[in-house]
């Protein structure tokens, strides 16, 4: 067996070669499709916004964190919200944001750990998210609409913005102007050509959840047996069930969210969920991205990871109780290139 950080290394490749290959699909989808897409979301390895709506990996830009909870106070959500939107309208693109919960229709213990498994605690923070959204950028060319996302079929639940919810799996036979009438309906204020990209997105849902459904697939193991505190944004790549914990940089209290996820890993260690002696150990996964191969981004990128590994590191270092982490601790520290998605150690 690879170890930790070899097998991390190997999934890159494979996604980077992924990436890759799709390049002129993605280019036709975004020939036709303009808007630009974001999905704020929980970091749990089974929400992901690409497979789920049949879209060519990079279009849909993702931002992970507990729970997918945040807060667009938060200076740092804040700022790389700016920046994405900012990156829109000099495209003249309009925005459409998904900000999203998670749940399992057949089990309420494979949702969402975030949140301690309460779906009605989940939406409210959705909801709440997407007013400040509502509240910062409505008719400034920024759409926000409230998602859900049922694992066991991957299927979405849309919340209008009167607070009608959609059940997509009830709209399995519907055509697209039917479909089309429906989003008008829940999101009266939406902009033609919104619309028109979301309903792409919501017919890639119908589809990819009806081939699910008919797999009768078993249910994921969901029992957490995470390996790899991820600190950072770049993780495009490392969408795989019961890896990673990832700790998005925004949330102000950083080091509060670094010490929860490291404390969910040492109970996987402790309550023998993980072989780490399989493994070699635990990887801390430190990870900045960066666009572009002039100018200062890739450094800049390379001196953020840095700070995270080291800060992350203290964090660790200053809780008593992650004693017996550290010397289980690999470190694997990088950038992220976003035209390749290939990371490169620093
Ligand atoms: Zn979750």
């Amino acid at each position: 067996m690879k170890n930790g950080i070899e097998y991390l290394l190997a999934l890159n490749k494979r996604h980077s070669a992924l990436f890759d290959a799709m390049h002129s699909e993605r280019a036709q989808y975004r020939a036709l499709h303009k808007t630009e897409i974001a999905f704020i979301k929980c970091m749990d390895g089974r929400v992901h916004g690409a497979v789920m709506t049949r879209t060519p990996l990079g279009i849909i830009q993702p931002w992970r964190n507990l729970g997918g909870m945040f807060d667009i106070g938060w200076f740092g959500f804040a700022q790389s919200i700016k920046e994405w939107f900012d990156y829109a309208v000099n495209q003249g693109h309009d925005c459409l944001v998904f900000a999203t919960y998670h749940f399992a229709k057949g089990d309420r213990e494979r949702g969402c750990r975030g949140f301690h498994y309460d779906i009605d605690v989940a939406r409210e923070s959705t909801k709440k998210l997407k007013d400040q959204f509502d509240r910062v950028f409505r008719r400034r060319g920024l759409y926000a609409i409230q998602c859900g996302i049922e694992t066991d079929e991957e299927s979405f639940v849309l919340h209008g913005d009167a607070g009608e919810t959609v059940y997509l799996s009830d709209h399995d036979r519907g055509t697209d102007s039917e479909l089309s009438m429906m989003l008008c309906r829940l999101y009266p204020n939406m902009p033609h050509g919104v619309v028109k990209d979301l309903l792409r997105l919501v017919r890639g849902n119908i589809e990819h959840s009806r081939v699910i459904r008919a797999m009768n697939r078993p249910v994921i193991d969901v029992e957490h047996r995470e390996w790899v505190l991820a600190v950072g944004r770049g993780f495009d790549w490392l969408h795989e069930v019961n890896t990673a914990l990832i700790v998005g940089p925004y949330d102000p209290n950083l080091d509060g969210a670094i010490r929860t996820a490291a404390t969910l890993i040492k109970g996987n260690i402790d309550e023998g969920r993980i072989d780490v002696s399989a493994r070699g150990g635990v990887v801390l996964l430190s990870s900045a991205p960066y666009r572009g191969l002039t100018g200062p981004a890739r450094f800049l990128a390379a001196e953020k990871a840095k700070f995270l590994n080291a800060f992350a590191l203290e964090v660790i270092r200053e809780a008593p109780e992650l004693h017996d982490l550290l010397p289980r601790l690999e470190e694997l520290t990088v950038t992220m290139d976003y035209n390749t998605r290939q990371i490169g150690r620093v």
